[in-house]
C-alpha cells in the first residue's frame, strides 16, 4: 500500500495553486501546506502498516486496499469499516474533516451502484466503477468540489449573469467534454491527487449544462485551485498553534479555463435526472456523511477532554456548576456518540447488498450539529474564561531571561507548571478562537450543506414521521366527544 513519502512524491506535478497573487512552484515545501501535507503522509503510513489493521481483501480488485475505501457488506464489515475510519481520525484527533476517506467513501457507494449512471451512449457505468477501483489499488486521495460557486442564491447558475461562472460544459469534442467556470468549495483540493467535480444542489432543465460529474487529476491543464488565507505560516510554534500547525486544510475555489474532461472521466453528462439520483440513489450521501460524524464524534471527545482537564487545572472541577457544564458536554458528545452507533445499528442492505447506515439516527444527529458545535464551543469558552488570554505572546517568552521568570511564577497552577498550564490553554485557544478555530466553526456548520438543507431536507425527510403520525392519528380516532371509542 502507498506510503507517506510516496505520496509527497507526487506532489511536484506542476498544478496549478493560487495563492497571495502567485502560483506555488512545489506545495509539499511551501508553508501553507507542508504541514498538513506531513499529516496526510502520516495517515498513509499508518494505513500502510499492516499491524494497524486497516487493510483488508478487496473482492473489487481481487488485492489488498485500506478498508475506510470498503463496501460494507455485512453488519461486521460496517463495524471494521468505521474502525478503520476512527483509526486515521484519531491520528489528527478529528481536526482534518477532508482525509482521503471522505470522498474516498462516497467513491464507494459510487462503485456498489454503476448502474445510477448508466448512459445509452457511453459507458459512464464502467467509467464509475473503474475509477472506484483505482482509488482502491492506487489508494488516492480525492478532493471535491459540489457546491456552486456563492454568486446569487436567488436562482442557479442558467439566471445569472454572465457565462459559466458555475462550471459546465462549453463543448464536446471526440475526446470529451470541455468545461469552464467555477466551482466551490475543494478543501484539501491543493494537495490531494485528484478532484471530484458535480453539482449536489437541485439544478432546473434550463440548467442542463451544468449537470455534469467527472473527476480529473489535480494537475490539469487550465485547472486552478485559488485557496483562501491559510493559517499554518503564521503559526509561529507547535506549541503555540498545536491544532493550526499541524491540520490547516486548505480550501480553494476551484477554476476551470476550458479544461479537457475525457470521456473516460466523465461520469455524468448533461443530465439533471442522474445528476440528483447520484448521491441519493447509491447511499452515496448516508455512506459519506456516516464517515464524517465518525471524524466528527472523534472531534468532540476530543475537545470534551480539554474541557474536563482545563477545570481540573482552574481547580473548578470540584464546584457543582460547572460540573454541570461538563455534564451538558458530555451529553451533548455522548448524543453523537449514540447516534453513530446507532446508524450502524439500524444500517440496511440496499439493492447492491451494501450496508447503509440507518439514516434517521445519522441525518437526525447532523439536524443538530449547526446547534452542538457552537454549543460544545461556548461551554469550553466559558470553562476556559480570560485563561487563554492571559498567556505569553509566544514560546519564546518561555524561554527568555527576559520573560520567563515572570511567566513561571504567574502563570502557573497548584501542582501544574507552567509550561503544562500554558500549552493546554493554548491548545484551548486554538480550538475556540484562532483563525484556525473560527475555520472549524464554519466547517463543522456548513461542511454537509447549509443548516437549512440539512435540516429541512436530510432531517426532515428521513425521520419517518409518516409512521409516527399513523400512530398518532390512530390514537385519536381512539375517542371522540363521547369518550373512548369501543374498540371491536
Ligand atoms: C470550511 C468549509 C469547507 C468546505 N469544504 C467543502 C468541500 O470540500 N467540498 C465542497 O464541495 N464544499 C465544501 N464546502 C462548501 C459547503 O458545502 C457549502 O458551504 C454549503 O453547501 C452551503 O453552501 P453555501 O456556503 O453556498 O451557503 P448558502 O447556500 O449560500 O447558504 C448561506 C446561508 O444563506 C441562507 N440561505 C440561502 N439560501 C436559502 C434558502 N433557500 N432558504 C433559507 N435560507 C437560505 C441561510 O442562512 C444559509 O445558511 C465547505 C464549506 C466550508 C465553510
Amino acid at each position: 500500500m502507498r506510503t507517506g513519502e510516496e505520496y509527497i512524491k507526487t506532489l511536484n506535478d506542476g498544478r496549478t495553486v493560487l495563492i497571495d497573487g502567485e502560483a506555488v512552484e512545489n506545495v509539499a515545501e511551501h508553508p501553507a501546506f507542508r504541514n498538513v501535507i506531513r499529516t496526510i503522509a502520516e495517515l498513509f503510513d499508518i494505513a500502510a502498516y499492516p499491524a494497524n489493521g486497516m487493510q483488508y481483501h478487496s473482492e473489487e480488485i481481487d488485492g489488498t486496499a485500506n478498508r475506510v475505501f470498503s463496501i460494507p457488506r455485512t453488519a461486521e464489515e460496517l463495524k471494521l469499516r468505521r474502525q478503520a475510519v476512527e483509526r486515521w481520525a484519531k491520528h489528527t484527533h478529528g481536526w482534518v474533516g477532508r482525509s482521503p476517506d471522505h470522498v474516498g467513501t462516497f467513491f464507494a457507494a459510487f462503485g456498489a451502484h454503476p448502474e445510477v449512471f448508466e448512459n445509452s451512449e457511453r459507458d459512464f457505468a464502467g467509467n464509475i466503477r473503474r475509477y472506484y477501483e483505482r482509488i482502491l489499488r492506487e489508494d488516492l486521495y480525492v478532493s471535491y468540489a459540489i457546491i456552486p460557486p456563492q454568486v446569487s442564491r436567488a436562482t442557479t447558475a442558467s439566471g445569472w449573469e454572465g457565462d459559466f461562472l458555475q462550471v459546465g460544459v462549453v463543448r464536446e469534442t471526440e475526446e470529451g467534454l470541455i468545461v469552464r467556470g467555477s466551482q466551490m468549495l475543494a478543501t484539501g483540493g491543493a494537495i490531494a491527487d485528484e478532484v471530484f467535480v458535480t453539482c449536489i444542489k437541485p439544478l432546473g432543465p434550463d440548467d442542463v449544462d451544468f449537470a455534469i460529474s467527472f473527476a480529473l487529476p489535480t494537475a490539469t491543464e487550465g485547472l486552478k485551485f485559488l485557496c483562501r488565507r491559510p493559517f499554518s505560516p503564521a503559526a509561529t510554534s507547535e506549541f503555540d498553534y498545536p491544532l493550526t500547525s499541524h491540520y490547516d486544510e486548505p480550501d480553494a475555489l476551484v477554476i476551470f479555463e476550458d479544461v479537457l474532461v475525457p470521456w473516460d472521466r466523465v461520469f455524468i453528462d448533461r443530465s439533471v435526472e442522474t445528476l440528483r439520483r447520484q448521491f441519493f440513489e447509491t447511499g452515496a450521501h448516508a455512506l459519506g456523511n456516516w464517515q464524517a460524524q465518525t471524524r466528527f464524534t472523534t472531534k468532540l471527545q476530543f475537545i470534551a477532554a480539554v474541557a474536563r482537564k482545563v477545570t481540573q487545572v482552574n481547580g473548578t472541577d470540584k464546584i457543582p456548576g460547572v460540573q454541570e457544564k461538563l455534564g451538558e458536554l458530555a451529553a451533548l458528545v455522548s448524543s453523537v456518540e449514540s447516534a453513530l452507533i446507532a446508524a450502524e445499528y439500524t444500517a440496511q442492505a440496499d439493492s447492491s447488498g451494501m450496508l447503509v447506515p440507518g439514516k434517521r439516527a445519522l441525518y437526525g444527529v447532523m439536524g443538530l450539529q449547526s446547534e452542538t458545535y457552537p454549543r460544545v464551543i461556548a461551554i469550553l469558552r466559558d470553562l476556559v474564561g480570560g485563561g487563554v488570554l492571559q498567556l505569553p505572546s509566544s514560546v519564546v517568552d518561555m524561554k527568555s531571561p527576559v520573560t520567563a521568570p515572570d511567566v513561571e511564577r504567574y502563570i502557573a497552577s497548584p501542582g501544574v507548571s507552567s509550561e503544562e498550564r500554558i500549552k493546554l490553554f493554548r491548545l484551548a485557544w486554538d480550538i475556540i478562537g484562532s483563525e484556525f478555530a473560527g475555520r472549524h466553526q464554519q466547517y463543522e456548520l456548513f461542511y454537509a450543506g447549509a443548516p437549512f438543507v440539512v435540516k429541512g431536507v436530510y432531517t426532515y425527510r428521513n425521520y419517518g414521521y409518516e409512521a409516527q403520525v399513523a400512530e398518532l392519528d390512530e390514537f385519536l380516532a381512539s375517542y371522540g366527544v363521547d369518550g373512548r371509542k369501543e374498540e371491536n
